[in-house]
């Protein structure tokens, strides 16, 4: 195809393979998918179109990553935001960020030729919390704005719109984003288990020399609570302790000091946030 032969370009897209562990997450949704996929039929089965999902769980575990991964299952743009970009001093620049975001949404869809198009809004929590009554929250026209987008969307409009949020908090989320016909698909995507640590390893390893005495297995063993992102951290930081010790390969001791590394600094992360 005529491209520079000296290096494999990264491929700007992610496929479900991409992501290690979450074999849950991913079945349910890829399931969720199928229903923007399968327009048609849905259509005419008059099934309530799926508007937003909601995907929960600790920091790193690959939300975004999911989110990412869905666009290019369904052949949809993407755009990303985050909630804290929602929040300003100022009435109604917020409300009319979100405008501004779905109508991007749609022209960049258009402009693409593409019938769907996937808004993933990270921390909707900072958005969409809980409206206290009376008080006014400067917000409160921000969550509204969204909840108005929400509406507005059917499963005959083109390009059909998906929203995909992430939230480490739940509990703090206004219900009116949770009822049926707005975020009403929720999918956990929790801290991986040894399996799903082996397979996160396994695919950050992929394009790194990897000494012979190494044993990923072992270090999935030893990496209990960590995030997808604490892994790919441990393969990162291994690297640079493979360099500092003027080695060319990745050993399985670089590898364990890496995860002290990576475990002194969640810690003391923590120590300094509280
Ligand atoms: P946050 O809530 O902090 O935004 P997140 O759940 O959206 O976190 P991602 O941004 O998807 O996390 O993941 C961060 C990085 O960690 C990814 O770019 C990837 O390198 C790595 N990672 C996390 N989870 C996985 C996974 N399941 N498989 C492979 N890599 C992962």
């Amino acid at each position: 195809s005529g491209g520079s032969k000296s290096k494999a370009k990264a491929p700007t897209y992610l496929t479900f393979d991409q992501i290690g562990g979450q074999d849950r997450a991913k079945k349910e949704l890829i399931e969720a998918l199928d229903f923007i996929v399968k327009r048609d039929q849905i259509e005419k089965l008059g099934i309530r179109p799926l508007k937003g999902m909601l995907l929960t769980g600790p920091p790193g575990t690959g939300k975004t990553l999911m989110a990412k991964a869905a666009a290019h299952y369904t052949n949809s743009v993407f755009l990303a935001a985050s909630g804290s970009e929602f929040v300003e001093m100022y009435v109604g620049v917020g409300a009319s960020r979100v405008r501004d975001l779905f109508r991007e949404a749609r022209q960049k869809a258009a402009k693409e030729g593409r019938d769907s198009a996937i808004i993933f809004i990270d921390e909707i929590d900072v958005i969409g919390g809980k409206r206290d009554g009376g008080q006014h929250r400067e917000y409160d026209q921000t969550l509204n704005q969204l909840l108005t987008e929400m509406d507005g969307i059917h499963t005959s409009d083109s390009p059909r719109i998906l929203l995909m949020a992430a939230t480490n908090r739940k509990e703090l989320l206004d219900s009116a984003l949770l009822r049926p016909g707005r975020f009403d698909r929720h999918i956990e995507v929790d801290l991986p288990d040894k399996k799903g640590r082996l397979s996160i390893l396994n695919i950050h390893a992929k394009n790194k020399p990897l000494a012979a005495d190494v044993n990923l297995e072992q270090v999935a063993e030893q990496t209990f609570g960590f995030s997808g992102a604490h892994l790919e951290s441990v393969l990162n930081e291994a690297a640079i302790y493979a360099l500092r010790h003027e080695d060319e390969e990745i050993a399985q001791k670089h590898l364990s000091l890496a995860i002290d590394k990576v475990m002194m600094g969640e810690k003391t992360d923590r120590e300094t946030n509280n």
